[in-house]
């Protein structure tokens, strides 16, 4: 029963390192900020049809999927949404195909 210690922190240390691999990628462009891939602002422009990924420390916009003239916003990543024209954003639910990691929200 002794291997189980180990095998836990090899899977956690895995994890950590995914993780930071997955933060590395995904860092701010300008102040390289590690949470940007995790915990960013959105923005929208509707004018140029661009969605953003804005930075909480630096305030750079990275453009991250693109937005319609009706609202529909359509994430490089895969994900939907919408936002109305006070610049309130909502997630489509469900409009995810494979690759997950948006689920657990539930209904209403
Ligand atoms: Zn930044």
């Amino acid at each position: 029963m002794n291997d189980f210690l180990p095998f836990l922190g090899i899977c956690i240390a895995l994890l950590v390192i995914i993780l930071l691999v997955v933060a590395f990628s995904q860092r701010c462009d300008r102040c390289g900020s590690l949470s940007f891939g995790f915990s960013a602002n959105k923005g929208f422009n509707k004018a140029l049809a661009e969605a953003y990924r804005v930075c909480k420390v630096c305030g750079h916009q990275k453009v991250t999927g693109t937005v319609a003239a009706d609202g529909a916003v359509l994430w490089f990543a895969g994900g939907r949404g919408h936002v109305d024209s006070e610049g309130q954003y909502t997630h489509v639910a469900g409009a995810v195909d494979g690759g997950g990691g948006d689920s657990g929200g539930g209904g209403e």
